[in-house]
């Protein structure tokens, strides 16, 4: 077991936890980053993001991430990959404003006057017959990793938000044809990428719908399609899936220790504080209206700054 002590711990090595480093470098706080598995974080698999600003041209989530990394380099900021905390505890020292938090995981153990909770989100499943049997066989998460393995081939993209959208677009590069299959008759993506996806003719939409079953025998071979409206069902004969149906926060090892909310997204206020002093949370995990590269870096700014303000009062 690897045992550090530091001020700041900051849990996740995505866009939050980085934003989060480089503002804690900045106030030349001593902290520790420590990361599942690499750093970059859920949007290394987004094809293209055009609202990060200063990036005119389309940025791929990956080349965005790898810039915020050398940002960290630069600060000589060290990330400690492939390693999950996976339980926390209040170490008390008779005064409650003098506490530390101590933190573990399988092998780590890290003592921290503070901690940033960055630990993002993953995407959430649909949870249908058939779909254990054909995740990587034909149903994938990722269209950047996956989507060039279907060059004329029929898919099929579950899910009507930004993300489904976005990743059909990238699908058509390869595919000859892209299904949108949204349970409802309205699209949740903002209107720009709707407009897109609209006048691109090898997209179909299959309004209302959503997927009964995954069928077939080495890899998938059929979706049974069923409309919530009618209840009739249909069979498509279809090469590959792309499940986009939203996220599932990564707070899972906190449940009980922090307030959260019924979906177990972490709850703070406007300066990132949970419900326990002394540790803040930033970025996708947190309860917030938008779930973006740059709202997540901020988050990270923000509670960096005021876990500083904290460990300096402790002083
Ligand atoms: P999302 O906005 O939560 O959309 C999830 C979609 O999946 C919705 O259309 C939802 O339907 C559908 N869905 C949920 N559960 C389902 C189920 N069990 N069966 C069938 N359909 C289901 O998730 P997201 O698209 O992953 O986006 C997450 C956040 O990231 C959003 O805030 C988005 O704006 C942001 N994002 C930003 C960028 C960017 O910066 N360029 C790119 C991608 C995503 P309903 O609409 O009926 O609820």
């Amino acid at each position: 077991m690897k045992k550090f002590k530091t001020e700041l711990l900051i849990i996740g090595a995505g866009p939050s936890g980085l934003g989060a480093a480089i503002y804690a470098a900045r106030a030349a706080l001593d902290f520790f980053v420590v990361e599942k598995f690499i750093a970059g974080g859920q949007i290394v698999v987004t094809e293209f993001i055009e609202n990060y600003p200063g990036f005119k041209d389309d940025v791929s989530g990956f080349d965005l991430m790898q810039s915020i990394i050398e940002h960290c380099k630069k600060f000589n900021i060290n990330i400690h990959e492939s390693q999950s905390i996976e339980s926390m505890e209040i170490l008390r020292s008779g005064r409650k404003s003098k506490c530390k938090f101590v933190c573990r995981g399988q092998d780590i153990e890290v003592v921290a006057g503070s901690i940033i909770i960055a630990t993002g989100a993953s995407p959430r499943r649909l949870y249908v017959e058939g779909e254990n049997e054909f995740i990587g066989n034909g149903i994938s998460f990722c269209a950047t990793c996956d989507g060039a393995l279907y060059r004329d081939k029929e898919v099929m993209v579950i899910g009507g938000g930004d993300t489904a959208i976005q990743e059909a677009m990238f699908l058509v590069k390869f595919a000859s044809k892209v299904y949108i299959v949204h349970r409802r008759d309205e699209l949740r993506a903002v209107k720009s990428l709707q407009a897109k996806a609209f006048a691109q003719p090898k997209i179909e939409f299959l309004f209302d719908s959503v997927v009964d079953r995954f069928t077939g025998g080495n890899k998938l071979e059929e979706v049974t399609i069923k409309n919530v409206k009618t209840n009739e069902k249909t069979v498509k004969k279809i090469d590959g899936v792309f499940e986009y149906v939203g996220i599932k926060p990564n707070s899972d090892f906190l449940k009980g220790f922090l307030k959260m909310d019924e979906w177990g997204f972490i709850i703070t206020d406007e300066k990132m504080s949970t419900s326990v002093s002394g540790i803040f949370a930033a970025g996708d995990v947190r309860v917030t209206p938008l779930r973006q590269v740059i709202t997540a870096v901020s988050d990270g700014a923000v509670a960096a700054t005021f876990a500083d303000k904290y460990l300096d009062d402790l002083d």
